[in-house]
C-alpha cells in the first residue's frame, strides 16, 4: 500500500512516460491528485498508457522528442495552453545505448546516448524552469542512475551521460535554491523494464551481480521516491541525489 501524497493543485510533467519508470511515476502522480502530461517519443505507445492512466486522474499525452529543442519547446507550449502551468517536471527520458568498450562505439552511437540521456534533460529543464520561476514554486526530479555514481564497464556512454546529470542536478539546485524551485535526482540500479532490451544478457547479469540485495529494483520503488521528491513535503533537500541501489552504493 503507497503513502498518500499531496499533489493537489500540481500539473507535472514525465518524459518517456509511456511505459517503464517514467509510466509507473505518472501512475502515482494523479493518483495523488496532480494533472499530468506524459512527453514521449514513441507515440503509439504514449497515447495508450495515456488511456490507460486516464482512469486514475486527469492525464494527457504530447508527442516530445527530448533531444530536439524546437520539439521540447512546442511541448512545452501545448502542454502549458492544457494544463495552464508544469510545476513538476519529472526528467526520466532515456537509453542505454548498446554495450560495448568506449574506442568500440562509434561517435554517433555515443553522442547520441548523451543527448538523449544528458541534454534532454537540460533541454527540458531550460523550456520549464522559467516558468516553475515565475510561479515561485516547483519541483524537479531527474532519473540518473548508479551507472553515473559508479561507471559501469561497457556502458561508458549511460555512465558518462549519468554522471553528467548527477552534475547538473547539483549546479541546478544551487542555481534555483532560494526561488522555490527544488531540483533533486535519483540514481536507481536494474529495473526490469524493456530498457533491457538495449543491453547484453551479460551486462544484465553484471548489474544483478552488484546489488547486495540480489534482486532488481521495482519500478513503484522509485516511483515512491519520485513521488515525495515532487512534492511539497521535500523542502530542504535540493541538489541531492538519492539513492535507490538496493545497497549497491552507501554513498
Ligand atoms: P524504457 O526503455 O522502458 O522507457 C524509456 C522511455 O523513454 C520510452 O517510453 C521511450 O520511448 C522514451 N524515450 C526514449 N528516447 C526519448 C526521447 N528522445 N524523447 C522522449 N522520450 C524518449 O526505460 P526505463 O527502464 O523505464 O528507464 C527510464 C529512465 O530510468 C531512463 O532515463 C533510464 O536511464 C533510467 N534508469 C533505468 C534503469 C533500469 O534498469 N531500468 C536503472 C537506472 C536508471
Amino acid at each position: 500500500m503507497a503513502n498518500a501524497i499531496d499533489l493537489s493543485g500540481n500539473a507535472a510533467v514525465v518524459t518517456g512516460g509511456a511505459r517503464g519508470i517514467g509510466y509507473a511515476c505518472a501512475a502515482r502522480l494523479p493518483r495523488s491528485g496532480a494533472i499530468v502530461t506524459l512527453w514521449d517519443v514513441d507515440p503509439t505507445t504514449l497515447w495508450a498508457a495515456a488511456e490507460r492512466l486516464k482512469a486514475m486522474g486527469s492525464v494527457h499525452a504530447q508527442v516530445a522528442d527530448v533531444s530536439d529543442a524546437a520539439s521540447v519547446e512546442a511541448a512545452r507550449a501545448e502542454t502549458v495552453r492544457t494544463m495552464g502551468k508544469v510545476d513538476i517536471l519529472i526528467n526520466n527520458a532515456g537509453i542505454t545505448g548498446p554495450n560495448k568498450k568506449t574506442w568500440e562505439y562509434s561517435p554517433g552511437e555515443w553522442r547520441g546516448v548523451i543527448e538523449i540521456d544528458l541534454i534532454g534533460a537540460y533541454l527540458c529543464a531550460r523550456a520549464l524552469i522559467p516558468g516553475m520561476i515565475a510561479l515561485g514554486y516547483g519541483r524537479i526530479v531527474n532519473i540518473a542512475s548508479i551507472a553515473g555514481k559508479e561507471g559501469n564497464p561497457n556502458a561508458s556512454a549511460y555512465s558518462a551521460a549519468k554522471a553528467g546529470l548527477i552534475g547538473l542536478t547539483k549546479s541546478l539546485g544551487k542555481e534555483l535554491a532560494t526561488s522555490g524551485v527544488l531540483v533533486n535526482c535519483v540514481t536507481p540500479a536494474a529495473a526490469q523494464t524493456e530498457i533491457f532490451q538495449q543491453m547484453t544478457e551479460e551486462h544484465v547479469q553484471y548489474m544483478l551481480s552488484k546489488i547486495p540485495m540480489n534482486r532488481f529494483n521495482m519500478v513503484e520503488e522509485i516511483a515512491a521516491l519520485v513521488a515525495w521528491l515532487a512534492s511539497a513535503e521535500c523542502s530542504f533537500s535540493t541538489g541531492a541525489v538519492f539513492d535507490l541501489s538496493g545497497g549497491r552504493a552507501t554513498y
